[in-house]
């Protein structure tokens, strides 16, 4: 059993040095939609997303699928 801690990482936008802030967005994958959380810079708008974090979801998506 592997513990995640990604969730309590906090992020810097490397160009304004200011802290990014939490937002969520739904994918559509697959014919399923279902949140993602992404980080926002509140200054200039860049968007950083965890590709661990997305592709942990949708893996565990496929597996639900796979599972019917
Ligand atoms: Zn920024």
């Amino acid at each position: 059993m592997k513990n995640k801690n990604s969730n309590s990482k906090k992020l810097k936008c490397l160009k304004c040095d200011l802290l990014l802030e939490e937002e969520k967005i739904n994918i559509n994958y697959l014919k399923s939609t279902f949140p993602v959380e992404l980080l926002r810079c509140p200054k200039c708008g860049l968007t950083y997303v965890s590709e661990e974090l997305a592709l942990g979801k949708i893996l565990e998506v496929e597996e639900t699928l796979e599972d019917k």
